[in-house]
Formats: C-alpha cells, structure tokens, sequence
C-alpha cells in the first residue's frame, strides 16, 4: 500500500470560510470490488458513492454511520453505501441482466430518490433525508440533498475506476454565507480537477495544484479502511423474515440453508438444528430496531 492511498484528509480555507476534504481509496475500493463482476460504468458510479460516503461521514460528530442509498425503476436499481465515523466503508450495487449499454445515469438509475440515513449506534437514533434523483451525477444529487439539509452550499468532485475512487468536497461554512467571491474563486478552481488526478494525486499535490495562491490549514490525514457489518446473529435474525415452513422444505431440499453477505461474500449457514433453535418460541426475536 502507498502512503497515500485510503485517506481522508480535511482542510480549511483560513481567510474565506471554507472547508474541505480530500478522500483517495484503494485497497478498500479493491474490497468492495472483490465479489463483484460490474459492468465498467456501475463500477464508476458506485465508486462515486463510495468516495461521497466517506466525505460525508467526516461530518459525523457520534459514533454512528451514515449510509448512502440510491434506487429507482432503471437497469441500475440499487446502490448502497455504507460508512462509519472511523471511515470503515462498505457498498454494493444491484443491476438487471443483461445490462444495457448506457452511460447516462438519470436512465440507468430511472426516476428514483436518494436517501441518507445516518444512525448513532449507542441509541439507535435514526435521521433520514430523501431527495428525488434530480441531476445528472452522483455529486449533483448529493450537492442537493446537503443545500436541503445542512443550508449549505457545497460541491462535490468523484471520480472512480477500477483502481481506485476519489473525490474532493468544499464548502461554505456559516459565515461564508454573503462571501460569493471567495466562494466562486474557490469552486471555480476546484471544477478544474481532473478526475485522473482526484485518484492518483495525493490531498498535498491536489491542493498545491488547485489552490498554491490560498492560505490553506491541512489537518492529519484519517485512514479509511473497508469494513463489512454483517454478522451471524444479523443474518439469524434476518431468517425470520421467512416462514419456518418455508425454511424447513429449503432444508429438505438443500440439507441447509446458506446466505451470503452482499457486501463481504462471506457465507453463513444454517442446519436444521440451526433452524430449528431460530424458530423455537424462546428465541423469538424482541428487539424490532436491530437492523439486518
Ligand atoms: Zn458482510
């Protein structure tokens, strides 16, 4: 691993108001990667998602994730990322066979919303925003939903291939409110990053190259890493969704059953001892919050 890959690194603007991010992913882009055979363009867009949900999550002032989610009636029907306030990442994407060859991601995502749900994990607290998905890139989505929630102008900067995903987020803080110079400067500079550059400069060379006439504090940069969730007791819970009934002729077919997670690949089965524990009364599930 170089140096530079798998790292969020946030700065500011000391004399306009202004914040930012700079996120490069690798080796966990790799992970997301490693189950999946996507068609090139999903594997762009949903980079794009992953680079999005670990600038977002920088805000994250709790323990907690927040998760990027993307669906509507195209060939595209879902994508979904998830990232916590560490910047442990996870994501997949869900598409009809055969793919169409499209590159346009208002027709491949059809017309759909984009929802961020962010989750604090010790109280379970949930926020969630919806917006339609109006625009015509990830980043403009995003742009949107933000405006809509934070009150704050912000732009958004993805790219993603098959090695890596990276984006660049600035935006306004409160006070930059009636600073539209400043602002306009700044953004104008960053619309000018290439998208080879956002996934093989490191956040130092990024900067110099945008921004080597503004006066720019750079905080330590933060390690971003793949993190997969998913886990037995998830997974048993998630059986009860099917009828015991159900469940037993899989077993008599199939001599178990097997579920495998889409995020990580990793498989977990269930024999009929198994089954038959999950569906005993005792054992009934109480808690309707835990997520699958
Ligand atoms: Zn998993």
């Amino acid at each position: 691993m170089t140096q530079t890959a798998d790292k969020l690194t946030r700065f500011i603007f000391d004399k306009a108001d202004i914040r930012g991010e700079i996120v490069q992913i690798k080796e966990a882009w790799q992970a997301i990667l490693s189950n999946h055979t996507y068609p090139k363009i999903i594997r762009e867009y949903l980079g794009e998602v992953v680079a999005a949900s670990v600038l977002l999550s920088a805000t994250l002032k709790f323990e907690g994730s927040l998760t990027i989610q993307a669906s509507g009636g195209g060939a595209l029907t879902l994508m979904v990322v998830e990232c916590s306030n560490d910047f442990g990442v996870r994501g997949v994407a869900k598409y009809q066979n055969p793919f169409p060859d499209e590159n346009d991601l208002k027709i491949l995502l059809g017309s759909g919303t984009l929802v961020i749900t962010i989750e604090q994990s010790k109280t379970k607290e949930r926020y969630q925003g919806v917006v339609a998905l109006d625009g015509n890139s990830i980043a403009e989505f995003l742009e949107a939903y933000l405006l809509r929630s934070e009150q704050l102008e912000t732009r958004l900067f993805l790219a993603a291939d098959g090695k890596a995903a990276g984006g660049l987020l600035l935006q306004q803080l409160p006070g930059n409110r009636e600073d539209n110079d400043n602002w306009d400067r700044i953004t104008h500079l960053g619309s000018t990053i290439k998208d080879d550059e956002l996934l093989t400069l490191d956040a130092k060379k990024i900067l110099y190259r945008l921004y080597h006439e503004e006066d720019i504090r750079l905080f330590n940069a933060q390690s971003v890493y793949f993190k997969c969730t998913c886990s037995r007791k998830k997974v048993t819970k998630m059986l009860h969704s099917i009828n015991h009934q159900e469940a037993a002729e899989i077993i008599k077919e199939q001599g178990n059953i097997s579920v495998d997670c889409e995020f990580c690949g990793k498989t977990y089965q269930f024999d009929e001892i198994d089954i038959a524990e999950i569906y005993s009364p005792q054992v009934q599930p109480s808690d309707p919050s835990i997520r699958h």
